[in-house]
């Protein structure tokens, strides 16, 4: 084995943060840790694979079962759906309900959430230029609606009064403010 052959493996991909690179070198290829997790990374030529051109470029597994019995897998063939893959596991980055505690009180649903905030606007000869696209200002009072159904309020309407159970706590919290 190469570190040639490791460095094809992962030339086309940017790690994210938070990766740290896991790569054994007697390792059919290489791999990368994030979270509770490690993603074996074989050549994007499905015929230079080193476990042959049937299986998926992406093994993701529990860190924690390396030269062990495997408890959690699952294979994919694109980055993306490894992103995805290890991010709705580890709830890292939260969701809008984790983070904003607001969710749409018809379909339930936190990723469509629309919200009509002021941000200033340069004039320029051909329109209008947002300039600050970080920054909107915004508040309970805002009107909001739901992408998904099409629900309409204020954002005080989607807040969730109570803290639904996270992944990694089981703590519920009550805000009474909103009644
Ligand atoms: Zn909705």
């Amino acid at each position: 084995m190469t570190t040639d052959f490791f460095d094809e493996c992962t030339a086309d991909i940017t790690m994210p943060k938070g990766f740290r690179d896991t790569t054994y070198k007697n390792d059919a290829c290489p791999s990368w840790g994030f979270n509770v997790f490690q993603i074996f990374i074989d050549h994007p030529d499905p015929n230079e694979r080193e476990l042959g051109p049937e299986k998926p470029r992406f093994c993701i597994m529990l860190e924690k079962d390396y030269g062990d019995t495997h408890t959690w897998s699952y294979e994919c063939e694109t980055w993306e759906e490894v992103l995805k893959t290890v991010s709705i596991r580890s709830c890292d980055p939260p969701s809008v309900s984790e983070e904003w505690h607001m969710d749409c009180p018809e379909c339930g649903r936190d990723d469509k959430i629309f919200i009509n905030g002021r941000v200033e606007l340069l004039l320029t000869p051909d329109g209008t230029e947002n300039t600050c696209s970080n920054f909107a200002d915004w508040d309970d009072n805002s009107y909001a609606h739901c992408g998904h159904c099409f629900f309409e309020g204020t954002v005080k309407n989607f807040k969730i009064p109570a803290d639904v159970e996270g992944c990694n706590g089981g703590i519920i919290t009550f805000d009474k403010e909103e009644a």
